[in-house]
C-alpha cells in the first residue's frame, strides 16, 4: 500500500518516518522542492495544488491520500476525492479552513466558543465589538496560522489599524478570553468509527507559536474527560478518520472551570509531538494507521512527557539537547533557521510513578 501525502513539511515527514515503520510507503506531493518530507518518503511529486494532471497521476500511483495542512486548496481535495479515498474528508478540510464555518458547526453541536461575530468590512468591527467587548482579536477567516492573520484590538485602539494588519479580509472578531490555561485534545477515528484519543495535553504559546506542550496537564479529571468528550462529538460529526486535534481554552470564572474551543486541524498536531515518546503509539502511527484501515494501535501514555519546540536559533542547541539525558531530539532537516520557522523539538521524558 502507498500513501500519498498532500504537503512535505515536517509533520508529512514524520507520518512518513511512521508509514515506513508499518511497512508502508508513502509519496509526497508537494509545490516545494525543499520539502522536508522528501528526504524520507519513497516517491515525491513537485507540483503545484491546481495541476491537475500532475494530480491525476498522483492519485493513479496511491491507494489513499491525506494531507499534513490544511491550506490545501479544497478542489485540489475534492479532484483527488473523485479518483482515490482521501481521508480526512474534504468536508473535514473545508471546515477547518473557514474559523467561521468552524464556528458554526461548533454552534451547531452544542460546544461553546469564545464569544464572536463575522466581520467583512471595516463598517463591521463597530457592531462586532459590541458583541465583543475589548480586548478583542480580529482573525482572517481563512489561512491564518502559528499567531499569522490575527491582531488584537484593545480599548483605545483604532480599528482601522487592525482591518490594515490582517490584510482588509472576511474575518471574525473574537473576545479575548482570559484563559488559565490552553489544552488541546488529540484523536484518532478509524474508518470503522472506532475512537482512540490521547491524554489531554497543556500547551504554552509565545507570540502566537506553540512553545510547549506537556502531559499530564495540571487540569482536574472531569475537565480531561470533557475535553474529550469534545473531541468525540467533534469527529463524530465530521465522520472523520485520521488524526485530529482540538484546541481550547481553559477559563476558570467565579471558581468554575469552563472550556472553549479555540479552533480545530485535521491533522497531525504540534501539540502531538510528545506523543512519539511518550505513548505506545504515536500520533503519526495512528493517523496512518487510520487512514490505511487499520486497527488503532493503543494511544496510553507510559511517560510524563513535555515537548519543547526548536524555532529558529534555537536549533544552534542541538548537540546539547541530544546528549542530555531523558532527552529525545527530532530534527526536521531544515536548511536554514529562520526566525519563527520551526527546526525540529524535543521531548524530555520522565517515566511515570505506577
Ligand atoms: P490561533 O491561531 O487561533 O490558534 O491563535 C494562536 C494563539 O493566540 C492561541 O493559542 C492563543 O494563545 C492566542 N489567542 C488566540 N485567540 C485568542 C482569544 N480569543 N483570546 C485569548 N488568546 C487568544
Amino acid at each position: 500500500m502507498t500513501i500519498g501525502i498532500l504537503g512535505g513539511g515536517q509533520l508529512g515527514r514524520m507520518l512518513a518516518v511512521s508509514a515506513a515503520e508499518l511497512g508502508l510507503s508513502c509519496h509526497i506531493f508537494c509545490p516545494d522542492k525543499q520539502s522536508p518530507a522528501f528526504a524520507v518518503a519513497a516517491s515525491r511529486t513537485v507540483a503545484a495544488y491546481n495541476e491537475e494532471s500532475a494530480l491525476a497521476a498522483f492519485a493513479d500511483s496511491v491507494s489513499v491520500v491525506t494531507f499534513e495542512f490544511e491550506n490545501i486548496p479544497a478542489a485540489t481535495a475534492r479532484f483527488l476525492a473523485e479518483r482515490v479515498p482521501i481521508y480526512p474528508s474534504p468536508r473535514a478540510l473545508e471546515v477547518s479552513q473557514d474559523r467561521l464555518a468552524e464556528k458554526n458547526l461548533m454552534a451547531e453541536l452544542g460546544i461553546q466558543v469564545a464569544p464572536f461575530a463575522e466581520v467583512n468590512a471595516l463598517t463591521e468591527i463597530y457592531s462586532a465589538m459590541a458583541r465583543t467587548g475589548r480586548p478583542a482579536v480580529l482573525k482572517t477567516r481563512r489561512l491564518g496560522y502559528d499567531g499569522k492573520g490575527q491582531t488584537v484590538i484593545r480599548p483605545g485602539d483604532d480599528p482601522v489599524n487592525a482591518w490594515r494588519t490582517i490584510g482588509e479580509q472576511p474575518a471574525v472578531l473574537e473576545a479575548y478570553v482570559p484563559f488559565i490555561s490552553e489544552v488541546s485534545v488529540i484523536l484518532a477515528r478509524g474508518r470503522d468509527g472506532t475512537i482512540r484519543t490521547y491524554d489531554v495535553t497543556e500547551n504554552q504559546h509565545n507570540a502566537g507559536i506553540l512553545a510547549q506542550s506537556s502531559v499530564p496537564a495540571a487540569i482536574p479529571d472531569e475537565i480531561a474527560s470533557e475535553a474529550i468528550a469534545i473531541g468525540n462529538k467533534i469527529a463524530t460529526a465530521l465522520d472523520y478518520v485520521g488524526v485530529l486535534a482540538v484546541e481550547m481554552f481553559l477559563l476558570d470564572e467565579h471558581a468554575r472551570p469552563r472550556l472553549l474551543v479555540n479552533e480545530i486541524a485535521p491533522r497531525v498536531h504540534n501539540s502531538g509531538h510528545w506523543t512519539q515518546d511518550g505513548c505506545h503509539v504515536s500520533q503519526f502511527e495512528q493517523h496512518i494507521r487510520a487512514i490505511a484501515g487499520w486497527p488503532l494501535g493503543d494511544p496510553a501514555r507510559h511517560s510524563d512527557v513535555t515537548m519543547t519546540n526548536l524555532i529558529g536559533e534555537d536549533i544552534a542547541a542541538w548537540a546539547d539537547l541530544a546528549a542530555e539525558p531523558g532527552a529525545a531530539i527530532h530534527l526536521y532537516g531544515k536548511a536554514e533557521a529562520r526566525a519563527g520557522r520551526k527546526m525540529g523539538h524535543v521531548n524530555r521524558i520522565s517515566i511515570r510513578a505506577r
